[in-house]
C-alpha cells in the first residue's frame, strides 16, 4: 500500500507543509509498511509528523506513549486544530475524570480517534488492558524514547514496562523516537522494546547554527550573565540552573538588573508555569530561568541564547537543553559554566543513592566534565559521543575552534596508554589506566598485581595531566574504543593495535584548567581586578574617620567592603548600596566621604567606572529576615524565635549577624536583660570598642575564660547595630 500512497499530498492536506523534512518521509514509509522503526532525529527535527500522519492514514488507534502529561494535551490541541471533526486526537492519563474518559472511549469505538496518547504509567496499569485489547491499534509510537535507559538523561522506570504490556494487549508495530542518544541508550532502547530489528534513521546530530562556550565559573557569574543578557537585550534566552532556589535567586537578581526575567520550576504552580511559559512564547518575558522541568516541547524557534550555570548532570541533557536554542537555524549561543567544587557537590548529591545508580551517575558526569576541560572542538566532542564522526579539522564555531590551543606531540604518550591498556587486559576504566600509568599502587592495583608488570609507572616522568586528553582525543582518532556496554572499560582497537606495532605522529591539545584556586580565597566579591591604590586610599579614609568617631574602623566598613569598592568605583550613594555590607543605613552615615574619595580618584586617574557592571543584587532568604525582625519588633524571645523558624539558635545568630552586617539595625536589648548582666554587657561591649578586630574567635581569646560564645555573639549585634548602622 505504501508505494501508491502520494504521501506528499497527505502532508499538504493535513499539515499544510509542502514537503518532508529530513527523513520523515522515509521513515512513514517505513512504518506504514508495519515495520518497527527507530528514529534519532535532533530536538526540532519534526519527529512528531512520524507518527501523526501515518495514524491519520492507517487503520485503528495509534497509541503514543509520552512521558509529560502538560505536553499531551497540548500535542493533542494540535492535531485535534488539524482537522474538521473532534476526537481525532484523545489523551489518557490520571488527570482525566470519568466523563472525559468516558468521551475518550466513545470516540474510539466510533472510530473517530486516530492518534491516543498516553502516560507510561497509564498504559501498564492492569485496569486499562480490557480497554485497550477492545478496539484495532495500528501501532505503538513511544516518544522520548531515551527515558528507557537509566544512561539517558530523563530516566523513567515505568518505560521498562512498555513490552511487557504491548505483549498483554496484542502486537503491532512499534515507533520509538528520540533526541538523544549515545549508543549504550540506543541499545538499551531497542532491547527494552524488543525491537532489534528495527530499521534505524538517524539524523545527523550537528548544529551548526549552535556555538558552544564553557567558562570557568567564578564569584562574579551574576555579573557575568547580566552583562551577556545585556549585550543581547531584546533576544530570549534560557539560564538553566540545577537547583530550585537558585532559579529563584538568580530571577531575581536579573530582575533587580532591569531585565525582564522569571523562574520556571517544578514547584510553582501549574497557572505560574503556564503563565511564564505563554510570557516567554509572546516575548513578555526575555529571560527564563529554569530547573530542567523547562523546556521539554517548548517550540519557540528563536530562542538565541541557553545558558548552564551549573554542569549539567550528563552530556545528553546538556545537549538536550542548549539544542533549544536556535531551533529557526539562526543565531543559538550555548554558553556553560563550569567548575570542579560543582562537580564535587553534585557527586556528593549521588552517594544516597543506589550504588548501580551513583555508578552511572558518576560516568555521565565525568563524561561532562572532559567535555568541559577539553580543548578539543566541542563540536567534535559532542557528535562523538552521539557516536557521529565530524571530520572538519575546525568548526568555527566554538570557543575551542576560535582560540585553538597548540598542538603537543603525543606519540609518545599513547604509545605508552595503548602498551598499559593492553597489558591490563584491556579490563580497565580510564581511572584505574591512569593510576597504573603515573605508577600510582593504588589498593585496587596492588590487588590485581599489576604493580608487579614492566608497563607499571610506565608515564611517571610525564605531566600527571597527559593523560586523561590523550585517551580522550586517542578515543576521538580511534585508537581506544571506551566499552559502554561494560561499565566504560577501555579497549584498544584495531587501529590501536597497528599503532602499537607502527606508531604514527600524533598530536593533542592539553585539557583546560578548571581548578578553583584562584577564586577560593575571594569570597563572593567579583573577579575584576581590585585597584590596590584605591584601596589603601580607601583604608586611609577608615581609619581617619574611625579616629575622629573613636570606633574600630571595620565598624565603619569591614575590608570586604572596602575590596569591593576599590574594584567596582561607587560614586553615589546609590551605588554604594550594592557593594557587599553595606546597608542604607551605612551608606547614609558614612558613605559620603568614601564616594566624593572614590570620584576624585577616577577623575585624577580617568578611569572609567565599569557602570553597566553594577549587579545589584537582591537580599537572600528575605523572607526569613523580614520574619525574624518581625519577631523582634514582637520582642519575642530568640530562642522562641529560632524554634519558631526551625533554626539552631547558632543559626539564628548567624542570620542575626547577616542582618545587621548588611546594615540593617536591629534591637535586641531585652532579650540580653533578660540572659545577661549589664555589667557583663558592658564588658563585652567595651571590648569590641577597643579591638582593632570584629572576630568572634579573637574575642574568646580574649574574653573566654569569662564569656560563652553565644554572649560575645549576642552582644557584638548589639555593638554592630548600634555602632555601625
Ligand atoms: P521534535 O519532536 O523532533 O523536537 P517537532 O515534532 O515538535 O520536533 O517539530 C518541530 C517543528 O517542526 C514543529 O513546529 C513542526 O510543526 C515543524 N515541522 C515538522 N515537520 C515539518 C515539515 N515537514 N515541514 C515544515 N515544518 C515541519
Ligand atoms: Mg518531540
Amino acid at each position: 500500500m505504501t508505494g501508491t500512497i502520494n504521501l506528499n499530498e497527505q502532508l499538504k492536506h493535513y499539515f499544510g507543509f509542502d514537503s518532508f523534512k529530513g527523513e520523515q518521509e522515509a521513515i512513514i514509509r517505513n512504518l506504514l509498511a508495519g515495520n518497527d522503526t527507530f528514529v534519532l532525529m535532533p530536538t526540532g527535527g519534526g519527529k512528531s509528523l512520524c507518527y501523526q500522519l501515518p495514524s491519520l492514514i492507517m487503520d485503528g488507534t495509534a497509541i503514543v506513549v509520552s512521558p509529560l502529561i502538560a505536553l499531551m494535551k497540548n500535542q493533542v490541541d494540535v492535531i485535534n486544530g488539524l482537522s474538521e471533526e473532534s476526537g481525532v486526537a484523545h489523551y489518557l492519563n490520571s488527570s482525566l475524570n470519568k466523563a472525559a474518559i468516558n468521551q475518550v472511549r466513545n470516540d474510539i469505538y466510533a472510530g473517530r480517534t486516530k492518534l491516543l496518547y498516553v502516560a507510561p504509567e497509564s498504559l501498564n496499569k492492569e485496569d486499562n488492558l480490557e480497554f485497550f485489547r477492545s478496539f484495532k491499534i495500528s501501532f505503538y509510537a513511544v516518544d522520548e524514547a531515551h527515558c528507557i535507559s537509566e544512561w539517558g538523561h530523563d530516566f523513567r522506570p515505568e518505560y521498562r514496562n512498555i513490552r511487557p504490556t504491548i505483549q498483554k494487549i496484542g502486537n503491532a508495530p512499534v515507533i520509538a523516537l528520540t533526541a538523544t542518544a549515545t549508543d549504550k541508550v540506543r541499545m538499551d532502547i531497542k532491547k527494552s522494546l524488543g525491537i532489534a530489528d528495527a530499521q534505524e534513521f538517524r539524523s545527523s546530530f550537528n548544529r551548526p547554527n549552535l556555538y558552544y562556550e564553557v567558562r570557568q565559573k567564578t564569584n562574579d557569574i551574576d555579573r557575568q550573565i547580566i552583562k551577556f543578557v545585556k549585550q543581547h537585550s531584546g533576544k530570549s534566552g534560557i539560564v538553566y540552573c540545577i537547583s530550585r532556589k537558585k532559579v529563584e535567586d538568580l530571577a531575581a537578581v536579573l530582575k533587580a538588573n532591569d531585565i525582564k526575567a522569571a523562574p520556571y520550576h517544578a514547584g510553582l504552580d501549574s497557572a505560574t508555569r503556564s503563565q511564564t511559559q505563554d510570557d516567554f512564547l509572546m516575548e513578555r518575558i526575555d529571560v527564563i530561568v529554569a530547573t530542567i522541568a523547562f523546556g521539554m516541547g517548548i517550540d519557540k524557534p528563536d530562542v538565541r541564547f541557553v545558558i548552564h550555570y551549573d554542569i549539567p548532570k550528563s552530556l545528553e541533557g546538556y545537549y538536550q537543553e542548549t539544542g533549544r536554542a536556535g531551533r529557526d537555524g539562526g543565531e543559538g549561543i550555548c554558553l556553560a559554566f563550569y567548575s570542579y567544587k560543582d562537580l564535587q557537590k553534585l557527586e556528593k548529591f549521588m552517594e544516597g543513592k543506589p550504588v548501580a545508580e551513583q555508578d552511572i551517575g558518576r560516568q555521565l558526569l565525568q563524561e561532562t566534565a572532559a567535555y568541559a576541560e577539553s580543548s578539543v572542538c566541542r563540536r567534535k566532542l559532542l557528535l562523538h559521543y552521539f557516536g557521529e564522526e565530524y571530520t572538519k579539522d575546525n568548526c568555527g564555531n566554538c570557543d575551542n575552534c576560535l582560540h585553538p590551543k597548540v598542538k603537543r606531540d603525543g606519540k609518545e604518550a599513547l604509545l605508552i596508554v595503548l602498551r598499559s591498556l593492553l597489558a591490563v587486559k584491556e579490563g580497565f576504566r580510564q581511572d584505574y589506566v591512569i593510576d597504573f600509568i603515573k605508577g600510582r599502587a593504588t589498593d585496587d592495583i596492588v590487588s590485581h598485581h599489576h604493580d608487579q608488570l614492566e608497563e607499571f609507572g610506565a608515564g611517571e616522568d610525564m605531566p600527571p595531566k597527559t593523560w586523561s586528553p590523550v585517551i580522550r582525543q586517542g578515543m576521538i582518532a580511534g585508537y581506544i574504543h571506551k566499552d559502554i556496554e561494560s561499565y566504560g572499560l577501555l579497549k584498544v582497537t584495531a587501529a590501536g593495535k597497528r599503532y602499537v606495532r607502527n606508531p604514527q605522529p600524533f598530536t593533542y591539545v592539553e585539557d583546560t584548567d578548571f581548578t578553583d584556586n584562584a577564586d577560593e580565597e575571594t569570597d563572593d566579591h567579583g573577579a575584576a581586578a581590585l585597584d590596590p591604590t584605591l584601596y589603601s586610599m580607601l583604608q586611609d579614609l577608615r581609619r581617619k574617620m574611625a579616629r575622629k568617631l573613636s570606633l574600630p574602623g571595620y565598624v565603619i566598613f569591614q575590608d570586604i567592603s572596602l575590596e569591593q569598592m576599590a574594584t567596582m568605583y561607587p560614586v553615589s550613594i546609590e551605588e554604594l548600596r550594592n557593594i557587599q555590607g553595606v546597608g542604607q543605613g551605612k551608606a547614609k552615615r558614612y558613605g559620603k566621604e568614601f564616594c566624593e574619595l572614590i570620584r576624585q580618584y577616577c577623575s585624577d586617574n580617568e578611569i572609567e567606572r565599569p557602570e553597566e557592571m553594577f549587579v545589584r543584587t537582591v537580599a537572600k532568604d528575605s523572607m526569613k529576615k523580614i520574619k525574624i525582625i518581625h519577631y523582634l519588633d514582637r520582642r519575642m524571645p530568640l530562642d522562641d524565635i529560632a524554634s519558631a523558624l526551625n533554626l539552631e539558635f547558632s543559626d539564628l545568630l548567624d542570620d542575626l549577624d547577616a542582618i545587621v552586617y548588611s546594615g540593617t539595625k536591629v534591637n535586641i536589648d531585652y532579650f540580653l536583660e533578660d540572659v545577661m548582666d549589664d555589667d557583663q554587657i558592658d564588658d563585652i561591649y567595651e571590648y569590641f570598642r577597643e579591638s582593632d578586630t570584629d572576630s568572634i574567635k579573637a574575642a574568646l581569646e580574649e574574653l573566654g575564660d569569662d564569656y560563652e560564645e553565644n554572649e560575645i555573639r549576642l552582644v557584638r549585634i548589639k555593638f554592630m547595630s548600634e555602632q555601625a548602622n
